[in-house]
């Protein structure tokens, strides 16, 4: 192993930690707490999860965690009624519908229903198009804790080959256009990309946010590269019915070859809630008024 280990646990840990710092100074100018509005429709169990440690996160930097849960078989009416509600709630500063959402709603009508200035998920296509045009809005939260992670362990990016496998609105075009913001030269791959191995191994910069379990292999990889792992794949274990996470790059073979690695789990993972909050304390002080803090 040569590759040194890029700690996204403990960076997030960091994050929360200046935030936590932040928070008092926006609660003694505002009256009030930056509020977090997260909504789970229906009984997915990760997705319980995700908002369980999304609340329990949220209260501990000190901010205010409101949770919605709505029936799985509600009317979408109910829950756009919901989504109005919360723009027009003077304590909500950020909305999260937490996806998926069941199968009888539409995805993209809910999200074109938040408010743009109150999308801490950053999906609106409002929030796209501001990326896109490099006006000020809301980044996802997992490409933009990857370009923290990247530019903590680089500095200027300026000038690197960067190659983002994936093309997903969440995380490949937003994580590509960030990259382009850094004026990192840029190529998106993805699933009809010819030859994928030659065009990684072209990059100062990989970004793999496929869904395919340690597809990228040691070989791929340009020596000393920068290799960020988006991926969580849920694969056999060792023991017999047990099973583990493991990434879109074979984390093993390629720590031999590159200059620095996520890991899986404990690399890109730990940064989503962190970005999440971070963009819900952002969005509180630009809806007073008020400059928002360098968080990182
Ligand atoms: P999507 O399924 O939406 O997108 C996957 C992308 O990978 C697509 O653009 C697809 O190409 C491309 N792709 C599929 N197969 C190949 C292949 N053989 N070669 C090259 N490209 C390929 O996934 P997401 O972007 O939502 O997520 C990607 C991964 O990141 C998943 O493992 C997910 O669990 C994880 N993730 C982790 C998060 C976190 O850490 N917090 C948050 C979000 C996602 P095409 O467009 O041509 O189909």
């Amino acid at each position: 192993m040569t590759a040194d280990i890029i700690d996204g646990k403990a960076f997030a840990a960091g994050l929360r930690a200046r935030m936590a710092a932040a928070v008092p100074d926006f609660v003694a100018r505002a009256g009030r707490k930056p509020g977090l509005a997260v909504v789970l429709v229906g009984e997915d169990p990760a997705s319980q999860v995700y908002v369980r440690s999304k609340g329990k996160m949220t209260v501990e930097v000190g901010m205010a965690s409101f949770e919605h849960k709505l029936d799985a078989g509600v009317p979408e009416e109910q829950l756009l009624a919901l989504v109005r509600e919360l723009n027009a709630d003077r304590q909500v500063d950020g909305i999260l519908v937490q996806l998926p959402l069941p199968k009888h709603m539409d995805e993209a009508a809910v999200i074109a229903a938040i408010d743009p200035d109150k999308d801490v998920d950053g999906f609106h296509v409002v929030n796209a198009g501001r990326l896109a045009v490099g006006a000020e809005g809301f980044v996802p939260c997992t490409p933009l804790g990857c370009l923290m992670l990247l530019k903590d362990r680089l500095g200027d990016l300026a000038g690197l080959n960067a190659v983002v496998i994936g093309r997903s609105n969440i995380v490949g075009k937003p994580m590509a256009q960030l990259l382009l913001r850094e004026s990192c030269t840029v190529t998106i791959a993805h699933s009809r990309t010819q030859n994928l191995d030659a065009v990684v191994k072209s990059a100062d910069i990989v970004v793999a946010a496929v869904g395919r379990p340690e597809m990228v292999k040691a070989d791929w990889i340009k020596p000393g590269a920068t290799v960020i792992d988006v991926g969580i794949n849920r694969v056999p274990g060792t023991e017999p019915g047990k099973t583990k996470l493991v990434g879109d790059v074979a984390y093993e073979e390629a720590a031999e070859v590159a200059g620095a690695i996520t890991p899986v789990p404990g690399g890109v993972g730990p940064m989503t809630i962190a970005v999440l909050l971070r963009n819900t304390l952002v969005a509180a002080y630009r809806r007073e008024g008020l400059p928002p803090p360098e968080l990182a």
